[in-house]
């Protein structure tokens, strides 16, 4: 059966141009088939100008580039035809490879194909998908960073301080009588993994804030029915939104919208007021709202500074604020004659908002390198560097009880494989033939 996939690669739109990608062996001899110039025997990447028949039929005028294996983004044959963008010219193109044999690309598989062939590693791989999903010029620099190679470089050193751990504690198992090597024992051996875990906790630190940087953050506009919700969102998305309404409780709908806070993409969410003595319809927007609350990174709560904090608010302070960054922003500041000191005003209806946009930004923390400098962000990404955290923990504990130091190597040797997972390296690899091709013991 033939390997070779097919898609099309930009947009299923109406448009100049549109770009389908092929790739696989057997991808030329498809080609010969249906375009006016041979292909297959090319020996370097090759542009063509020709045109793409099948039976008979021409089909469309098109440029058409041919990359011969091993040197394709995939690493095997390619051809990419830069077609007029009409659906049916696409359709037609498609079909005519689809009756030749080829399958219809899954999702990501020429990625996938290009990490299975060697031509990057997993954490560059997943940047293709960081980078089209970037929705902020800060965001698309640091996947392009990742793309290229800058954010693997950060598991690069760990993965070497890792194993040249593995290899002392190995070495003075396997060859106890060499004098001329370094001695391992529990204390030496604590304090190396206490500087790794330190390097760890700030690839962490950067991976979180990194994330923040390029996925952005959820927040939930919640409150009182008439406190200002959708004039407070209106007033973000410096447009009408959602609708402004003196009637309480006319907001139904989660209304969605995202804006730029200084290099920071957030995903705002309007939500009804939650109430308890509500009626039906309300008490739709209310299960909406502790979904949103539920959903979102910070919550912006929204009290009506001429009423003040409601029964109603502390529940909702209480109900988040064990697991998320909470701001109480009082609204209609431009009715209050007399402000409290430490209390966050706005007036929503006037645009004067900065304040909880400051707010907003300085509850997340971020560091200048945030913006910069390149993180492993991803949750498959953070969550290997915390396992590796973790199993260093359980080292260094083992290390504290005296445990034996071959014993204490099994959660080092955990969080070397980890360190590999994160470039997609293959973990069942024989470690310590990696481990010993380091080490001299023969000197
Ligand atoms: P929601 O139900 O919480 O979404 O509240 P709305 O945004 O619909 O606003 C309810 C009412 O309060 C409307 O009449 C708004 O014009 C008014 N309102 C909202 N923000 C302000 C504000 O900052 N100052 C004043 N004076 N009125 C506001």
């Amino acid at each position: 059966m033939s390997n070779v996939i097919v898609a099309l690669a930009t947009a299923p739109l109406k448009s100049a141009l549109a770009l389908i990608r092929l790739s696989g062996e057997g991808v030329f001899a498809m080609t010969d088939e249906v375009f006016s110039h041979k292909i297959s025997g090319i020996q370097e990447h090759a542009i063509f100008f020709g045109t793409l028949k099948d039976e008979g039929e021409t089909i469309d005028q098109v440029v058409l580039l041919a990359y011969p294996a091993p040197h394709s983004m995939t690493g095997e044959d390619v051809v990419e035809i830069s077609c007029h963008g009409s659906l049916i010219i696409t359709r037609e193109i498609i079909e005519c490879y689809l009756k030749r044999g080829a399958n219809y690309a899954t999702r990501g598989e020429f990625s996938s194909r290009a990490f299975f062939n060697g031509k990057m590693d997993l954490v560059e791989a997943e940047a293709i998908n960081e980078l089209i999903n970037a929705t902020t010029q800060e965001a698309k620099n640091l996947s392009l960073l990742s793309l290229q190679g800058k954010t693997s470089d950060l598991v690069k050193p760990l993965k070497k301080d890792l194993a040249d751990l593995l290899s002392l504690i190995e070495v003075n198992i396997d060859f106890p009588e060499y004098t001329d090597i370094e001695e391992a024992n529990e204390i030496k051996i604590s304090v190396k993994i206490k500087e790794i875990r330190k390097n760890v906790s700030s690839l962490i630190k950067g991976g979180e804030e990194g994330k923040i940087v390029k996925e952005g953050i959820k927040v939930a506009i919640v409150g009182e029915p008439n406190v200002g919700k959708s004039s407070l969102l209106n007033a973000l998305m410096n447009e009408e939104k959602a609708i402004v309404s003196e009637i309480p409780g006319t907001t139904r709908d989660v209304v969605e919208g995202d804006i730029n806070l200084k290099g920071a993409a957030l995903h705002l969410l309007d939500t009804a007021g939650i109430r308890e003595n509500a009626n039906r319809l309300e008490a739709m927007g209310i299960a909406k709202s502790e979904k949103s609350i539920a959903e979102a990174d910070v919550v912006v709560l929204v009290v009506d500074a001429t009423k003040g904090l409601q029964k109603e608010d502390e529940k909702i302070q209480k109900m988040a604020g064990q697991k998320k960054i909470v701001i109480t922003v009082y609204n209609k500041k431009d009715l209050l004659p007399k402000k409290e000191t430490g209390k966050l005003y706005i007036s929503a209806l006037k645009k004067d908002i900065q304040p909880l946009l400051d707010k907003i930004y300085q509850e997340l923390d971020l560091s200048e390198g945030a913006f910069v400098i390149p993180s492993l962000s991803s949750i498959r990404q953070i969550g290997l560097l915390k396992k590796i955290d973790g199993c260093l923990a359980q080292a260094q504990d083992d290390c504290a009880k005296n445990i034996p130091i071959d014993l204490v190597s099994v959660n080092l040797s955990a969080a070397y494989n980890s360190a590999r997972e994160l470039l997609g390296e293959d973990a069942t690899l024989d470690l310590t033939d990696e481990i010993f091709s380091r080490f001299c013991v023969g000197k």
